[in-house]
């Protein structure tokens, strides 16, 4: 059966069937959905360190007790505090090292001295005794001989400067368990039996 155009009746309504029914589009595949993991920590800014050679002077108060430490705490210690004064945190070292006979008399308060207990760590058990730690406090400002105002101990400037120094391969006291939690301390990642080992009777400071 033909119509005048030479086409069969079921030519024309595949024709027709064509034009109305669009051909079927490629299916594009669909990117696969990844769950994005929820920032455990946001990571801190790490701004520039000063240009090799340029050394950064602090407050007096911090500056006497980076020059208690070993050479290598010291360098260490000043290049967390450059990073930490370059985010405006207004931190202060508070502590150094201490000798022997300094951590004894600290020691005896509480127990055969007057006044409650300020610490757990007998001479020679301190990381302070070998030069590799610091104590650290926030205070409202600062001024060439050290903070300004009042230290500020529950801020949340104590965490973001200790968790710089974890970044920079440092051990901060503010994530130890145990009753030991210690927010204004950082140390070197050493051993305290190495430590004691290399200096029996602690680090020196220079004077
Ligand atoms: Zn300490």
């Amino acid at each position: 059966m033909k119509n005048p155009r030479g086409l069969t009746l079921f030519q024309k309504a595949r024709a027709i069937l064509t034009k109305i029914v669009p051909p079927k589009k490629a299916v594009q595949p669909q990117p696969a959905v990844v769950p994005t993991p929820a920032p455990a920590e946001r990571p801190l800014p790490l701004p520039e360190s000063p240009a090799n050679g340029e050394r950064v002077v602090f407050d007096e108060r911090s500056e006497g007790h980076l020059r208690s430490l070993t050479p290598e705490a010291e360098r260490r210690f000043r290049q967390w505090l450059t990073q930490v004064r370059h985010l405006g945190i207004p931190v202060v070292i508070i502590e150094g090292t201490r000798t022997f006979a300094e951590q004894a008399a600290i020691y005896a308060k509480g127990r055969t001295a007057p006044g409650p207990k300020v610490s757990w760590a007998p001479p020679g058990s301190s990381m302070h005794n070998y030069g590799v730690a610091i104590d650290f406090v926030v205070f409202e400002g600062l001024t060439p001989k050290g903070g300004q105002g009042k230290p500020l101990w529950g801020s949340p400037m104590m965490e973001q400067a200790g968790r710089l120094a974890m970044s920079m391969g440092l051990r901060w006291g503010g994530v130890w368990s145990g009753g030991k939690q210690d927010k204004p301390h950082i140390e070197l990642p050493h051993s305290l039996s190495s430590l004691k080992q290399a200096m029996p009777k602690g680090w020196t400071p220079r004077k």
